[in-house]
């Protein structure tokens, strides 16, 4: 049966589209199926992916607006393993054009639900918000992961995505879990980085990654050619934290 994880953090920049991508591409290679779901109007899983502004004409604001099925618009990537629903400029106006449609938290979940099974993992990348496109990740998901960059304020704003997270659980979706909280551009070298670690493990203790994901360059460069990390410079620190942290999650899963 396939697992839906949510990527979100309200907070922009902290590495949310860089694990979507990398996670996706990391389970992909072990040979399980997984399909990445952009559901930021910005579309830089989508682009990161190959399908940069115009390749696609329709994605993830169609289905969700009821005007196309997912399995009529998800596309290949160069992963054979990994499916993509991309992203397209006109997601922009999701938020405000279902601000009074029925169900409209739920129409991520159901748009999923005829394709889901087809799938180990389904992956969708969140906005920088906790507006209407993350409420419909949060209650399509089962799982959400937290990437988290080390700094003075990142504890203040994950309290806020994980009393959002508790919400949700407690009205939408009884089915939702934090998987994880996922240190991200990790730079070992810095006080205030291991500072910020060790209190996030404590105060969140048991729901924090092992696996941390170092900042590396050739993460950030990966997108630019449209590739994951993985098909750009596999022996990366970065890839090779994305992929442990893949280890993680299905050992995780076997667990449970
Ligand atoms: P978000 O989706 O949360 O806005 P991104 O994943 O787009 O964040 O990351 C923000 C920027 O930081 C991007 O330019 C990305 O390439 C870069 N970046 C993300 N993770 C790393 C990393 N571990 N090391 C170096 N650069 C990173
Ligand atoms: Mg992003």
């Amino acid at each position: 049966m396939g697992r839906v994880y949510a990527v979100a953090n309200q907070k922009g920049g902290v590495g949310k589209t860089t694990t979507a991508v990398n996670l996706a591409a990391s389970l992909a290679v072990s040979e399980r199926r997984v399909l990445l779901c952009d559901c930021d109007p910005q579309g830089s899983a989508s682009s990161g992916l190959g399908y940069g502004r115009g390749r696609a004409e329709r994605g993830t604001y169609d289905v969700l607006v009821g005007r196309a099925t997912a399995a009529e618009l998800i596309v290949a990537t160069d992963l054979p393993f990994l499916k993509l629903l991309p992203a397209t400029a006109d997601l922009v106006g999701a938020e405000i054009e279902l601000a009074d449609a029925e169900a409209r938290e739920s129409r991520l979940r159901e748009a999923l639900a005829p394709i889901v099974d087809d799938y180990a993992y389904v992956l969708l990348d969140c906005p920088p918000s906790l507006g209407l496109l993350t409420l419909n990740a949060l209650v399509a998901a089962e799982r959400v992961v937290v990437p988290l960059q080390p700094e003075y304020y990142a504890l203040e704003g994950l309290a806020d995505i994980v009393s959002t997270v508790e919400r949700v659980r407690a009205t939408l979706n009884p089915r939702l879990a934090i998987a994880g909280i996922l240190l991200c551009m990790v730079d070992g070298r810095l006080s205030l980085t291991s500072q910020v670690e060790r209190e996030v493990r404590r105060h969140f203790e048991g729901r924090v990654f092992e696996t941390v994901i170092p900042r590396n360059v050739r993460l950030a460069e990966a997108p630019s050619f449209g590739k994951p990390a993985l098909l750009y410079d596999i022996d990366s620190r970065g890839c090779q934290g994305y992929l442990k942290l893949a280890s993680e999650i299905v050992a995780a899963e076997e667990q449970t």
